[in-house]
């Protein structure tokens, strides 16, 4: 493009706009999907739920001895109509979904699936990664020898004939999904999407959806889809064994000692919980049993997932606000607007993903390093940037946000001139 006047008077005042934010010397991080000290707090009760005098479940077990590899089972019948899963198969386990997902992953390595048993670590194995996705699948995956296939997303999900093309080569073994509020572009797979998931022809026998349920509670409004069945879509498609179900508290009660789920078709269940019985005695059911004391019922996870709402929807609308009033009607970048999950996605001019990120940095916002989004830390637009509002407080997302429009405009009139 050639230079206009236009153009360089835009990128003077851009620039002008820049020096002044980055002159306040602040120090801000949007960087990752944390919760904020106030979301933990609400789950401050936890700490008391369980006392030297009184440890035992409602069905009479003592939680501080070993055993009950799947969990204890009031917990797991709190939360299996939550994940639309039956309780018979949800095992509930320590503190980490992303443990659960290595070790299923690490166990059809090694052994094969309840589909199949060749051990997908017998040749070639290669995973489906819609994109943009998050980044800690693709490290664990690529950790585990798996090829990481890109392929992009629409707003109702992973675009279909893209993964079936991939999924017709039998060193496909699945394919990364994260079915509700996306992380990170806050994207929820339709039913439809879903039910065409299941029932994708794949050349693998055992060709698995990893169906990573990890913002299935955490709706910012009111009105909100409801939790996908993938395990009756798949039975009723004839692959009962095609979902592996992850899910945790980590966003609900406390990121670093909350509880994990995994769910699967009932042979599924059996070959994790052989497979889990040869490196753990159980989990951690002294925090299970606080956890189902902190809850009560189903209506108790709800009730809390409000609280949250009540305190990361202003700073998800922050962010949205300070977009639309800073970039709104230009050509310069879109954004997600996403109605629950820990995220929003930035799309900005191609190529200038990294600049952004590089110009926040300096003048005090961090940003998630551009890349982190896609397999390998590439993304071939250089376009994405992931948000992540929750965990500063709202006066400091308002600023952040602030900056980083300074910096995509800065950037963007930088590359336009530069044609
Ligand atoms: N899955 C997704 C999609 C996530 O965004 C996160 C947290 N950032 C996790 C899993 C991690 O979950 P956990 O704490 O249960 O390991």
């Amino acid at each position: 493009m050639t230079p206009t006047p236009d153009l360089e008077s835009a990128l003077e005042k851009a620039s002008r706009a820049y020096e002044e934010f980055a002159s306040r010397g602040l120090d801000l991080d949007i960087t990752r999907g944390k919760p904020s000290p106030a979301q933990l707090d609400l789950a401050v009760d936890l700490f008391t739920q369980v006392t030297g005098d009184d440890y035992r479940t409602p069905g009479g077990v003592d939680t501080r001895n070993y055993g009950g590899l799947d969990g204890i089972i009031e917990l797991r019948e709190i939360f299996a109509p939550l994940l639309k899963v039956p309780a018979e198969q949800l095992l509930a386990g320590g503190n980490a979904s992303l443990t659960l997902m290595a070790q299923a992953l690490t166990f059809a390595l090694l052994h094969g699936t309840a589909a199949d048993s060749t051990p997908w670590g017998a040749g070639t194995h290669k995973l489906i990664c819609p994109v943009p996705g998050y980044d800690r699948h693709f490290t664990l995956a690529e950790s585990l020898g798996f090829e990481l296939l890109s392929i992009p997303m629409d707003d109702e999900g992973p675009d279909l004939d893209a993964a079936q093309r991939l999924a017709a080569d039998p060193t496909v073994k699945g394919m990364w999904l994260v079915p509700m509020y996306s992380n990170p572009t806050g994207i929820t797979i339709t039913p439809d999407r879903a039910a065409a998931l299941a029932a994708m022809p794949a050349a693998a026998p055992d060709f698995t959806l990893l169906w990573d349920n990890a913002y299935a509670l955490h709706h910012l409004r009111d009105e909100h889809p409801e939790t996908i069945d993938i395990l009756s879509l798949c039975a009723a498609a004839g692959h009962p064994e095609r979902p592996w179900i992850f899910a945790s508290t980590s966003k609900i009660t406390h990121a670093g000692s909350g509880v994990s789920f995994f769910a699967g078709g009932p042979e599924t269940m059996r070959w994790f919980t052989s497979n889990l019985a040869n490196i753990a005695i159980g989990p951690d059911k002294v925090n299970q049993l606080r956890h189902l004391r902190f809850f009560k019922d189903s209506q108790g996870v709800i009730d809390h997932m409000r609280k949250h709402a009540e305190i990361i929807a202003p700073k998800f609308d922050a962010v949205l606000d300070a977009l639309e009033s800073g970039l709104g009607g230009t050509d310069l970048a879109t954004w997600t607007k996403p109605d629950g999950g820990y995220f929003i996605t930035l799309t900005t001019l191609e190529g200038t993903a990294d600049r952004i990120v590089k110009l926040a940095a300096e003048a005090g916002v961090k940003l998630t390093p551009a890349g982190a989004t896609h397999p390998y830390g590439l993304d071939p637009q250089g376009n994405v940037i992931r948000i992540a509002p929750t965990m500063p407080t709202l006066a400091d997302v308002e600023l952040a946000a602030e900056g980083l429009v300074a910096c995509v405009k800065l950037a963007s009139y930088e590359k336009l001139l530069a044609g």
